[in-house]
């Protein structure tokens, strides 16, 4: 099938699609990606199959392409960040294979200037900003959290602590935020060391609580932002792996699925959402479903060789859009 709409989205579920550039270096340059649109179309194509024949079309919000800056692809996504004061919650995660470019999307490659700044920096960056233009009428107190979630186990990554409510952080500027973030990196990379490159293989999660106090009436607006680096979803041969890697990639798959399945459910505007089915589901609840707008990001590789995740990845996002 040539055809796979994505595009009548329903609720309140948006899914752009963002293609990493070729990295520097003696590596594979052919790639499977055949033609980006300006409406959110995208044209994959399998190699290994003739001409036209090999071709599929997806079509999304928006898609894109490897020449988009980080300036771009926020400045879609920051009418989601607003609306979190409003009092909205708003879910935003990227989904795909290890080295998609899902780290450089949420965090960006490092804080150390704006350009590079990812979403996670930008939103906090905005939601300072427009709660300072209106701080004559409303005043908002913000907080963060950050969680990592491994093998089902959500682990506090600013306490250093495995707790059941991971530790709050009242933030008053950006750079109380990257201060705070780096401390989370941090503690993630030290727990690295054993298990090689876990942060593929971990979900972490930034929860941003916004409160704004209306001076006038005394009312409260609460409104939270959760901000998602999913666990790698390629798919690891069950021939190939044991003990704790093949148990890790069975919890990712598990929780992938169960996130799959929920965004599912609310696409369908189902009456049951299985939000239970997993550690991830469970923490992000909040932002899913109800008045909450959640925004997936589908990192692709460019590489002809990766084909085959990003098609898994396509179908993913097909599913839940
Ligand atoms: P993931 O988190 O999905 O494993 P990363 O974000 O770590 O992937 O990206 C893999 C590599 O590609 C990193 O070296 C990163 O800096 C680079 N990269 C990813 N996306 C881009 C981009 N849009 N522009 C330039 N480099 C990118
Ligand atoms: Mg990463």
């Amino acid at each position: 099938k040539l055809f796979n709409e994505i595009q009548d989205l329903k609720g309140n579920i948006r899914v752009y699609c963002r293609i990493r550039p070729f990295l520097p270096g003696p590596r594979e340059k052919r790639t499977s990606v055949e033609h980006v649109g300006e409406n959110g179309e995208l044209v994959v194509a399998d190699r290994s199959k003739p001409g036209k024949e090999g071709h599929r079309l997806f079509k999304f919000n928006k898609v894109f392409g490897s020449d988009a800056t980080q300036a771009e692809v926020y400045s879609d996504t920051q009418p989601l960040i607003r609306s979190v004061l409003d009092g909205y919650n708003v879910c935003i995660f990227a989904y795909g294979q290890t080295g998609s470019g899902k780290t450089y999307t949420m965090t960006g490659p490092n804080s150390s200037t704006k350009e590079n700044w990812g979403v996670n920096y930008r939103a906090l960056n905005d939601l300072f900003d427009i709660s300072q233009r209106r701080k004559s009428s409303i005043t908002y107190e913000i907080g963060v959290q950050m969680v990592e979630i491994y093998n089902e186990q959500v682990r506090d990554l600013l306490s250093g602590d495995a707790v059941p409510d991971a530790s709050m952080h009242p933030v008053k500027s950006t750079s109380d935020v990257i201060q705070l973030m780096g401390l989370g990196l941090k503690n993630r990379v030290v727990s690295a060391t054993a298990l090689n490159e876990r942060s593929s293989r971990s979900h972490s999660v930034v929860t941003v609580h916004v409160r704004g106090t209306d001076l006038k009436t005394g009312s409260a607006l609460i409104g939270n932002l959760h901000l998602v680096d999913l666990a790698g979803s390629e798919r690891v041969d069950r021939s190939e792996v044991i003990g704790d890697r093949l148990k890790e990639a069975q919890h990712i798959n598990k929780s992938l699925s169960a996130l799959g399945d929920v965004i599912f459910a609310l696409s369908q505007k189902s009456s049951h959402v299985p939000y239970r089915n997993s550690k991830l589901t469970q923490v992000l609840q909040s932002s899913l479903g109800g008045q909450a707008k959640t925004l997936m990001f589908v990192q692709l590789n460019p590489e002809t060789s990766s084909y085959s995740e990003s098609l898994s990845t396509l179908k993913f996002a097909e599913r839940v859009a």
